[in-house]
């Protein structure tokens, strides 16, 4: 049955509201304002309740990789429903689903990963991380090896070990966090720095940080770095091309493990399988969820490399971590359906070589627009900056809450983008037309001249 034969949207709305705590969401003020209800989807669009259509260019939270609507994906998940809906991979059980991704994993992977331990999302994913980092160094006999460093302004997931290692200071503040032995240093933001530096000079200083990190607590105590290879919900941080191979520099240098965060970049998003293969890091542990499944089932996992998987299966015994969800045969069958798709179509090529550059090209066109400050995409992940004045690159007061405002004009205009602050964003399904990437540049546009008419003359 149709949603809307179901209720009225009022109706939906009204009980949403009673009965419904939404995460990241102020309720009062959604309260007043309603939730938008989403009732279906088909390729790039989703549908609300009344019928209309909205181009999702964020692919929900940056998982819908493949698209919606995908057949094959649902039949999958309801073959396996119907075979084995549910076993589990403790006590010496598998099940074909798992043992089956797993492998297929380690083909798409780098040569140092052979194994995968399965989890419900990606903030148990880098759950998982923190435990088997501090694990490794216990068996390696340096139990002093603690503290795992990560980055101001990283999203790592959201359960109290994966907020630790963000570094959004708000989330820190309502829930005493970070735990102990978390350490966060610069992130490579080169537009939101004084500008003093130019993008290279400022890339090496933002992972120079690094190492002083490691140096003010002793090499001897360093674990670990964390890093998102593009920082998603932070606002799509590109790093300049020096930053990355100064970070593995200093991680070989000092014997640190390197976890590359694959939970957006992974499955495409950057025109490889993986963040770490675009800015060649050779990671030893990749965290992944979102785009493994396209998001058709929960499922989060983390690639680990023979240097850390052989100590914990030669020396460790038992490891006493699991969850009652790893490596759920569903969930499994529709991350094997959905690479699938992702290989036959070719769609991490297609996001290479065609509609990757094209998206790239119309979004840089965004640049020209007086609010806009600076573009930046790899891949089909993107960004711009608003800005109140161009010429120095000034951001808005934060009262007139311009990204919001230009926000909601362009879903209004029928295309989804996120406002990170006055960052925009941008991450929409592989399977992206051109017209429909055109949609996206176009809609921005107006959506910037409506917000700039908006703003302007106005006091904050
Ligand atoms: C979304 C995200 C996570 C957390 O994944 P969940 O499935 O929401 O727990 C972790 N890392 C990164 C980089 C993410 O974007």
């Amino acid at each position: 049955m149709a949603a809307i034969e179901k209720r009225s949207r009022d109706a939906w709305q009204a009980l949403d509201s009673e009965h419904h705590l939404h995460p990241f969401t102020d309720h009062k003020a959604l309260a007043s304002k309603r939730s938008r209800i989403i009732a279906r989807a088909d390729g790039v669009y989703i549908e609300d309740v009344d019928g209309k259509r909205i181009l999702d260019a964020m692919s929900g939270l940056w998982c819908v990789n493949a698209g919606y609507g995908r057949e094959e994906i649902v039949e999958a998940a309801a073959a396996q429903l119907r075979e084995l809906p549910y076993y589990n991979n403790f006590f010496q059980c598998a099940h074909p689903p798992s043992i089956e991704l797993a492998s297929m994993l380690t083909e798409l992977a780098q040569p140092q990963f052979k194994r995968v331990f399965f989890a419900g999302s990606g903030s148990e994913a880098n759950d998982t991380v923190v435990r088997m980092v501090r694990r490794y160094w216990d068996l390696m006999g340096q139990p002093e090896r603690h503290t795992i460093i990560s980055r101001k302004n990283a999203y790592h997931g959201s359960t109290v070990a994966a907020a630790s290692l963000g570094g959004m200071k708000p989330m820190h503040e309502q829930s005493g966090l970070p735990i102990p032995g978390i350490a966060h240093v610069e992130q490579p933001y080169w537009f939101d720095s004084d500008r003093s530096l130019d993008p290279e000079a400022f890339g090496l200083v933002a992972a120079r940080s690094l190492e002083q990190k490691i140096l003010e607590l002793g090499a001897d105590k360093v674990a670990a770095f964390i890093g998102e290879p593009i920082q998603g919900a932070g606002g799509v941080v590109v790093p300049p091309a020096s930053y990355w191979p100064e970070v593995q520099r200093i991680c070989d240098e000092y014997g640190i493990l390197l976890i590359s965060d694959e939970v957006i970049c992974g499955f495409g998003r950057l025109g490889c399988w993986f963040g770490a293969d675009y800015f060649s890091t050779r990671p030893d542990f990749m965290p992944f969820a979102k785009g493994v499944t396209s998001g058709y089932l929960p499922l989060g996992g983390v690639l680990v490399s023979d240097r850390v998987a052989d100590v914990l299966i030669d020396k460790g015994g038992e490891f006493f971590h699991g969850y009652t969800y790893s490596g759920h045969p569903a969930a499994c069958a529709v991350a094997i359906a959905n690479l699938g798709i992702l290989r036959r179509e070719n769609l991490v090529e297609r996001v290479a070589d065609d509609i990757g550059p094209y998206l790239q090209a119309r979004w840089h066109s965004l640049a020209e627009h007086p609010l806009v400050g600076e573009t930046r995409m790899v891949g089909l992940m993107g960004a711009f900056e608003m800005v109140d004045d161009k010429a120095s690159l000034r951001r808005f007061e934060e009262a007139y809450r311009a990204g919001t405002v230009f926000r909601d004009r362009c879903i209004e205009r029928g295309v989804v983008l996120r406002a990170v602050g006055d960052t925009i964003i941008c991450a929409p399904p592989l399977t992206l037309s051109k017209a429909e990437a055109d949609i996206i540049v176009d809609t921005a546009w107006s959506a910037l001249d409506e917000t700039h008419e908006h703003i302007k003359g106005r006091p904050a």
